[in-house]
C-alpha cells in the first residue's frame, strides 16, 4: 500500500488561507517547461495520502515558521483560477487564482525579475508588479490531526532526541532559493517523524474545535482535471512532460510500466525529482517496494527525453551508494537486504549504451547499519517511451 506524503510550501499570507479553507495551492509558471516540472510535482499527489505544510520565509516571526499539519488530499490535482478569500483568523487574506489586474486576469505566477530579485517579480502577461501568489493549481484536504504549534527547524533537523532524519527536506534547504520546490515528496519514515515531532511540540493534543470552512467539495471539482499536452509526438515537449505523464499514471496499470513498478500491494512510496546529496544530486523517480512489512526493493527511474546516453550508467555508480542508505538508514523495521533495480526511459538508446549494458554486471555492497543491510545494484531495464494519441506507450528493449 502506497504511503506517500508531502510537503507544500506557504507562507504567512498563503499558509492561513490554506488551513481554514482546506486546500493546498501551487504556483502555476508561465514557461511550459517549468510548469510541467511542478506538474510531476503535483501529479504524485492522491486522495489517502498525507500533506504537512512548510511556512518557510525568513523574514517571518520565528515561532511562525516550521512544519504543521496534519492533513490529507481528499481531491486529485485540478485547477481553478478563482480567488479564495480567507475565513475567520484569515478573512483579510486572499489565495489568488490569476492576477488581479482586472484588465489581465490571467492565471500565471509572477516572473522573477534579474537574478530573482523579489522587487522586480511581474505579472508575465501584463507585467504588473502587483506582489500576489497565484495559485491556481489546487488539491482539497481534510484535517487529519490539527496541531496549532509549528515544528521549528532547529527541532526537525537537528535535534537528536528524536530518532530518524529528515533527509530528503534537508537536502532542499541546503541548496538554497534555486532548489527549493514548492512541494517536496518525503519517505514514510519521514513523514512519521514529522508527525511525531508535530505530536511532541504540541505535548499531544491536536486541536479539536478549529473551524474550518473548505471552499469547494471534492465533486466541484472533478471536471478540472489539469490537462498536459504531451504535443504531436513521438517524443515529448519537455522531459518534464514525460516525468509528469509517468508520475500521473505509474500506479495506473499501463503496459510495462506496470511491470516495473510492480504489485500495487507491494508499493510502499514514489516521487520525483528525489534528492539524495548535499551537491543537489537527485534521481528522477524513486519507488520503494515493501513485502511482508520489510522494504525489499528500490527502483530508480532516469528519464531522457531523446535517447539514454553511455553516462547513464556512471550516474547509476554515482546514485547507488547513497540511495541504498536513503533507502533503508531510518526505517523501523531494519532491512537485511536491499535490491536497487535501476530503469532507464528514453526514446530508445544510443549504440554505445547498448553495447556496455551486454557487459553489465550486476554488483553487492555493504551497508553497516546496526543491522547490516546487504545491497544489490541489479542489471537495468532499458525502456523505449513513444507518444501517440495524447499518451505514452513504453517497449522493453532489453532483457
Ligand atoms: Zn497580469
Amino acid at each position: 500500500m502506497v504511503n506517500n506524503a508531502h510537503v507544500f510550501v506557504v507562507d504567512a499570507t498563503t499558509f492561513p488561507v490554506h488551513r481554514d479553507r482546506l486546500f493546498c495551492g501551487v504556483k502555476n509558471p508561465y514557461n511550459e517547461n517549468t510548469r510541467h516540472g511542478l506538474y510531476a510535482d503535483l501529479f504524485a499527489v492522491r486522495p489517502g495520502d498525507l500533506v504537512f505544510f512548510y511556512q518557510s520565509r525568513i523574514d517571518e516571526p520565528r515561532k511562525e515558521r516550521g512544519f504543521r499539519g496534519i492533513y490529507r488530499p481528499i481531491s486529485p490535482p485540478f485547477f481553478d483560477k478563482s480567488n479564495v478569500r480567507g475565513f475567520g483568523d484569515s478573512r483579510t487574506l486572499t489565495v489568488y487564482g490569476k492576477c488581479p489586474n482586472p484588465k489581465c486576469r490571467e492565471p500565471y505566477s509572477l516572473k522573477s525579475g534579474k537574478a530573482g530579485a523579489l522587487g522586480s517579480r511581474k505579472c508575465p502577461i501584463c507585467k504588473k508588479e502587483h506582489g500576489q501568489h497565484i495559485l491556481p493549481n489546487r488539491v482539497l484536504i481534510a484535517p487529519v490531526s490539527y496541531y496549532l504549534y509549528p515544528v521549528d527547524d532547529n527541532t526537525a533537523y537537528i535535534n537528536h532526541t528524536n530518532h530518524g532524519m529528515l533527509w530528503t527536506m534537508l537536502f532542499r534547504k541546503t541548496f538554497g532559493a534555486g532548489r527549493a520546490r514548492s512541494i517536496t515528496h518525503i519517505l514514510p519514515e519521514e513523514a512519521q517523524k514529522l508527525a511525531r515531532l508535530l505530536r511532541r511540540v504540541n505535548n499531544n493534543n491536536a486541536s479539536e474545535s478549529y473551524e474550518f470552512k473548505r471552499y469547494k467539495e471534492p465533486d466541484q471539482v472533478i471536471k478540472k482535471r489539469i490537462e498536459l499536452d504531451l504535443g504531436p509526438g513521438p517524443e515529448t515537449k519537455f522531459e518534464s512532460s514525460l516525468e509528469a505523464w509517468i508520475i500521473r499514471n505509474i500506479d495506473k496499470n499501463v503496459p510495462i510500466l506496470s511491470e516495473i513498478v510492480g504489485p500495487r500491494e507491494e508499493l510502499e512510496y514514489f516521487g520525483n525529482n528525489v534528492l539524495y546529496g548535499i551537491g543537489g544530486e537527485k534521481v528522477d523517480i524513486l519507488c520503494l517496494h515493501k513485502k511482508a512489512g520489510v522494504r525489499y526493493k528500490a527502483t530508480v527511474i532516469e528519464l531522457k527525453k531523446g535517447r539514454v546516453p553511455e553516462e547513464a550508467l556512471s550516474q547509476i555508480e554515482d546514485y547507488a551508494y547513497w540511495i541504498g542508505q536513503l533507502s533503508t538508514a531510518n526505517v523501523a523495521t531494519p532491512i537485511e537486504k536491499l535490491d536497487i533495480q535501476p530503469v532507464l526511459i528514453g526514446r530508445g538508446a544510443t549504440p554505445n549504451l547498448k553495447k556496455k549494458l551486454v557487459s553489465f554486471k550486476p554488483w553487492s555492497f555493504p551497508i553497516p547499519l546496526a543491522t547490516k543491510c546487504n545491497a544489490t545494484v541489479k542489471e537495468p531495464i532499458l525502456l523505449a517511451y513513444e507518444v501517440s494519441k495524447k499518451a505514452i506507450s513504453f517497449d522493453r528493449t532489453n532483457n
